[in-house]
Order: C-alpha cells, then structure tokens, then sequence
C-alpha cells in the first residue's frame, strides 16, 4: 500500500558559465549518467529525475521554487561538477523546502597519471567546488546530509538511498491524516503532546473520533463480509479449535472480524495513514480490537495505543522507510525484564497490538481475558518475533520541541517456551547492556512505546530527524551515561537558542 515509485528526487549539478559551452555540455554528460547509475540502483527505491545543469541564481531559485512545488519531488541531491559559485545558490536554498542530499563525488575515478593536464584536473574539480557549496550550505544552517565518495560505489549509493527512504518517510508525513479513537489514556502523560505543534513541525494532523463512530461502521459490516474474512483468517492463521466456526468462542472472532472490516472502511473512507485506540474508550465496541490493529499494522498503517498519536505516526514513517525491506515494523512496549548472569533482557508486547510483519513462522489466533478494561475478551494474533539486530524509536514532547530516542537492540530467542503468555512478544538484549541503555533512556525521557524495526537502522532515523529538524539521540555499543547527560543538556541549549524563542 506504500508505493515509493511514485516519489522523485531530483539530481541537481552546479556549474558556471566562465568554463564555456562545451565543457558544460560535458558536465552535463557526466551528470546525466551519474543520474541514470542512481535510478537503477538496487539502493534507491524512488526515481531519480536528472535536471539541467545550474549556472545562474535565476536557474538556481526557479529549481528550488519548482521542487517546492512539486508533488512527487521529495528531495533534492545536489553535486557541483565543478565550480559553483556559491553566492549564486543563497536566493534558491534559503526558498528550498525539500530536502536535500548533498552528494560530494566526482565523475572521475583514478586519477590518469600519465595523461592528467589542466584540462582534465579543471573539469574534475568538485574537491573544490563542492567545498563552497558545503560552505554556504553550512552559513545558511542548512539541515542536509552531506554523502562522499564515487556515486559507482555501492556504500556510496546505500547511504543515497538511505536517505531517500527518510525523506520518502517526510513526504508521507506532510497532510498526513491520523485518526485517534477516543482520548489519551486518563493521567498518562507520555502519550500526550501539542498536536498544533506537531502539524506545524512534522506535516502530520490528528483528527479525534468518538469511538461511536467507529461503532457505528462496525455495526455496519455485513455477514457475509464477516464470513470471507474469517476464511481469510483460517487461512492465515493456525486457528484455535474455540475460534473456528463451530466452536464455543466463534462468535467472539465473528466480532473481532467485524471490528476490522469496520475500522479498515473507517480508515479508507478518510484516507488515514495511521490510527489511535484506548481500552478506556471502547463504548459500544464488544471487545479491544487487537487482532485488527495486527493486521492494519501489517498492511502500512500506523498503530499506537492507549491515544498515544506520536508512536503512531512513527510507526508508519518507519513502514514507509522500510518499503520492500527484509524485516518489518511495529508497535512496542518494553514490558518486563529478565536479570540474568547471561545478560539482562527486556521482554517486549503490548497488551495485543505487535504487528505481523515481525513474527517468525505462521501467527496463531486465539482468545484470551485483556484483564484491563472490563470488556469481553479479545481475539488476537500470537506469535514470536524474529531474532536479530532491531532498533526502537519513540518521539516525546518536550514542551516546545519534539526529541527522538533511538535504541539498538538484539532480539534473541527466548530462553524458554512461554506456554501461558497469550501475547506476541519479542526478547531483546539492549546495546551497550541494560543497565547503561535504560539509564540512558530514562535520562532522555524517552517513552514506554517505541516503533520497532528490524530493517530501519539509526542512520535511517539520523536522516528522519535532521529532515524533520528535531533532537535524535542514538543508544548503542558507544553510549556512556556520563556522555549522554552532557549532550542531553547541550542539545537542550541548542534547541533552545536555535528557536529563538
Ligand atoms: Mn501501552
């Protein structure tokens, strides 16, 4: 349901005219086919536009103002070939709403020992060129990523491409609709936030919903839709005799059939992106729906529970930067721990809410009491998650500002069967170790949700926050508590004066 090819980035060179037309014609030459290795990369998933090279300030802010306005454009990457005035570049950057990906390359590879001569080092001059450029881009406090080495390079064309997913991630982002059912869970204040604040720096909106409109959709799935997707789940699922036509619970999976076909028309209808539940608002709904946030999730939408907006739509800006990836994306709590000489661990689930797209093998669908919420017990997928590097991401409010807190974890096999947990789960060892991570987590305020991946990594969320202009904070194998306070009460200086109140 996320289609990255309808997303552009635009290659951009930059020239001047003292080097003659034809020169420039060969910069353009070259340019092009630097454009054309990009776009069928393996490592960028979007298409890439090659535009004329720029040599005027006038080419250079009708560029800049096209971009802006161009629907598919997500980006701009941007080489100077060879020397690029800067002064020309301030009128179009500082108009520049996309973002941008500065590439320092050059079309040339080895250096011809033999044969080199002015020419050839004055048309293989970015070492210089795009040094000017770095500079204004750098007087004009502009957020980019800066890529080195030659564009054949497949690290050089991997870090492009990581890029490209981030800003694909943003592109989905701006408009982007978010339905919350219900409220924030009552007293709980990590899930709230300034929502204004929200669509003004980050693109998306959340729109409330009483639950009784939902209801109301619910009420509205006919049997016979409820019949064919309970095929559906007899055929992806392993069943639990009590659940399956004929058995004692069936009705209950009836209704939890009739939940999902309920809230995927609410979602289509509107053109939402991502959704909010809370069991404390469930009025007129006979159960939570679980298994129904497991399967939208599993199909692109954003998920976060108990109201919690900002997971959710993080959940699906890392289901977009994960597009055609191995390994997915989910809701997650860290729920409990496991203190052992072999390693502390968290065990990570929710109350239902772990997105398919992380089980290893096929999900079983059974039925269990929530005891939480006083509502009829819910019908939900279970499963363990796949094992192997992960990262957690969660978005707080700071009051004024927006921060990011990743973690890089490894999710392990469990170190026993877990018979009696009615949940999905996974089991991760935290990177440096427990005890450093979670102090550091605690320290940043980072929340009890997270957007989990097992494919997303911290350069793609790097890239995300630099374009969303807001804090990142990266827990891994170097993070020293210490450290990490010190650059908590940096950043919250930096973010504080770079606002400018
Ligand atoms: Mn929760």
């Amino acid at each position: 349901m996320i289609d990255l090819k309808q997303y552009e980035v635009w290659f951009v060179t930059g020239s001047q005219h003292l080097y003659g037309p034809k020169t420039l014609e060969t910069v353009a030459e070259h340019s092009r086919a630097i454009a054309s290795a990009l776009g069928v990369s393996k490592h960028l998933p979007v298409q890439v536009v090659f535009k004329p090279v720029l040599t005027t300030p006038d080419a250079i802010r009708e560029l800049c103002l096209e971009a802006n306005s161009s629907k598919n454009c997500i980006g701009l990457v941007t080489w100077m070939h060879t020397f690029s005035p800067a002064k020309m570049w301030i009128a179009g950057l500082t108009l520049l709403k996309k973002p941008i990906l500065h590439l320092h390359t050059q079309y040339n590879q080895e250096i011809p020992w033999s044969e080199i001569d002015m020419d050839f080092m004055n048309l293989n001059q970015a070492a210089h060129g795009d040094r000017e450029f770095g500079f204004i881009g750098s007087r004009l406090r502009l957020n980019r990523k800066v890529v080195v080495g030659h564009w054949s390079d497949e690290t050089v064309q991997a870090e492009i491409g990581v890029w490209v997913r981030a800003a694909s991630a943003w592109a989905d982002w701006q408009g982007a609709k978010i339905a919350r059912f219900g409220d924030n869970m009552r007293d709980v204040a990590v899930t709230e936030g300034d929502k204004v604040e929200a669509q003004i720096q980050l693109g998306y909106d959340v729109y409330g919903y009483g639950v009784g409109e939902l209801v109301k959709l619910v009420n509205e799935a006919s049997d016979a839709e409820v019949d064919q997707l309970i095929k559906t789940y007899l055929d992806e699922y392993e069943v639990v005799a009590e659940l399956k036509p004929g058995g004692a619970r069936n009705s209950s999976l009836r209704d939890g059939a009739r939940i999902e076909i309920g809230l995927r028309n609410f979602l289509n209808a509107g053109n939402f992106k991502a959704f909010t539940t809370t069991f404390e608002d469930l009025h007129g709904l006979t159960q939570l729906p679980g298994l129904a946030a497991q399967r939208l999730m599993r199909d692109g939408y954003g998920f976060g529970a108990e109201g919690d907006w900002k997971t959710s739509a993080l959940v699906r800006a890392m289901k977009v930067m994960n597009q055609g990836l191995e390994g997915g994306v989910s809701f997650m709590e860290d729920y409990t721990y496991h203190f052992s000489a072999s390693g502390d661990k968290v065990l990570g689930s929710h109350m239902l809410e772990i997105c398919e797209s992380i089980a290893v093998g096929k999900p079983k669908l059974e039925i269990h009491p929530l005891s939480i919420g006083g509502k009829a017990d819910p019908v939900r997928s279970v499963f363990d998650a796949n094992t192997g590097p992960a990262i957690g991401a969660s978005i707080v409010h700071m009051g004024g500002r927006f921060r990011m807190v990743a973690n890089v974890v490894d999710v392990v096999p469990t170190d026993e069967p877990l018979p009696k947990l009615p949940v999905a789960r996974a089991l991760w060892l935290p990177r440096p170790n427990l005890k450093v991570a979670t102090a550091a987590w605690i320290h940043a305020g980072g929340a009890h949700h997270t957007s989990f991946s097992y494919s997303v990594t911290a350069e793609h969320l790097q890239d995300f926050a630099d374009i969303a202009g807001i804090e990142f904070l990266l827990i891994d194998e170097n993070t020293k508590v210490q450290e990490f306070k010190e650059k908590l009460r940096w950043n919250d200086l930096y973010y504080h004066l770079n606002k400018g109140l």
